[in-house]
């Protein structure tokens, strides 16, 4: 198994050292991995003038999975758009074709005071938000700003194809069938045809996982559901715009960006994995950042893509048996707890491990 190892910039270096070390211990013990590193955006356009190098490309084409840190930095917030560091980010997405974003949002029952939820809403929360990345009105065609009637009009077209449907919906139908086997799918076809098509695709596709138990909601009344009863979903469905205003919402309700991984599939599975966290400029360099993010990537990785299923159950014990210790990184420490750096979480995560 080849895994491409992209730290990026910021913290990315550093917290990606943290999951190595998991890799690394779980190669020791037997698991066959290969790893190699290379560099993206600021660190790219600093080796090779551009965020996406070419070689780090063909190199996360040519492997199983990617581990990506975060990209970005204010260094190079003046460079022309098309070098900046989160086009690297885009444009890897769009060059793997990953159209897949898988977003848990998970709550572990140490850190349940860190929501801004109360604790008996939100304790034990367990929800994958399956985005579409790839369509819809972020992608549509025509879309533009232009004079009409004497007045600027501005225009998007929010527009999925039938197949884009339907291959979001088995990638989600999957991963319900390994979690528990409940799906809700999340559009607004009350008002829009484009909507209208969705759910009708997702039943067509629902014929093939009889055991899902499926559902639809409109995604005003998701919004709220998140914030009033988050714990009724288990797996989520839904399209680009709607998935990315409802995963940052799901995300915020455990209160703690540094614990959240996330994953990028393709049509066979291939992904990027990443933390949901950007490249924390402000903590880059202290040795303080939070791993767990990024390790639990790596969870994602060995379920979703290298389907090791017991590494993915083995780093996932590793890291609640660490917050059970009482062990806390600084943007999840609070009284009575222990802080540790990040490279001390990442080796008392290989202790547990
Ligand atoms: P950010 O996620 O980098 O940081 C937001 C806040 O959360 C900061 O206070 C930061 O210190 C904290 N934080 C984030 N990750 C943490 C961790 N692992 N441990 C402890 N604290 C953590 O978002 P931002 O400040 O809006 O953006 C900073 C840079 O990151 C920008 O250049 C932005 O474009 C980039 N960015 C990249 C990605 C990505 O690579 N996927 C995502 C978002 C933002």
């Amino acid at each position: 198994m080849k895994i491409a190892v992209l730290p990026g910039d910021g913290i990315g270096p550093e917290i990606v050292a943290q999951a190595v070390k998991v890799l690394k211990a779980l190669a020791s013990d037997g698991l066959k991995i290969e790893m190699e590193e290379a560099p993206i955006g600021g660190a790219g356009y600093d080796a090779a003038g551009d965020p996406l190098p070419e070689a780090t490309l063909a190199l996360s084409k040519a492997s199983d999975a990617v581990l990506l840190g975060a990209v970005g930095g204010l260094k190079y917030d003046a460079l022309p758009r098309d070098k900046r560091p989160e086009r690297g980010l885009l444009r890897i997405r769009k060059e793997m074709n990953l159209f897949a974003n898988l977003r848990p949002a998970l709550l572990y029952p140490e850190l349940a005071s860190a929501s801004t939820l109360r604790p008996e809403v939100v304790a034990g929360l367990d929800i994958m938000i399956v985005r579409e990345l790839t369509g819809d009105v972020y992608f549509g065609q025509p879309r533009g700003i232009e004079v009409r009637n004497g007045e600027r009009v501005g225009f998007n077209t929010m527009l999925y194809a039938e197949s884009e449907v339907q291959r979001v919906a088995h990638v989600a139908f999957g991963i319900a069938m390994k979690r528990g086997k409940k799906l809700c799918s999340v559009e607004k076809a009350n008002v829009l045809e484009c909507s209208e098509l969705w759910k009708e695709v997702v039943i067509e596709v629902a014929k093939e996982y009889p055991d899902v138990a499926l559902s639809h909601m409109y995604v005003d009344n998701a919004a709220m559901q998140l914030v009033r009863n988050p714990k009724q979903f288990d797996v989520i469905v839904t399209g680009n715009i709607f998935g990315d205003i409802l995963s940052d919402e799901a995300s915020m309700l455990t209160g703690s960006i540094g614990m959240l991984a996330s994953a990028s599939l393709d049509a066979n599975n291939k992904g990027l994995y990443e933390p949901i966290h950007g490249s924390a400029p402000d903590i880059a360099g202290k040795n303080i950042a939070n791993p767990l993010a990024t390790i639990l990537s790596v969870a994602m990785m060995m379920r979703y893509t290298l389907n090791q299923e017991s590494a993915a159950q083995r780093i996932e014990a590793a890291v609640k048996s660490v917050l059970a210790q009482g062990l806390r990184t600084a943007d999840i420490y609070t009284e009575g707890t222990k802080k540790v750096s990040c490279s001390e979480m990442g080796d008392a995560v290989l202790a547990a491990l």
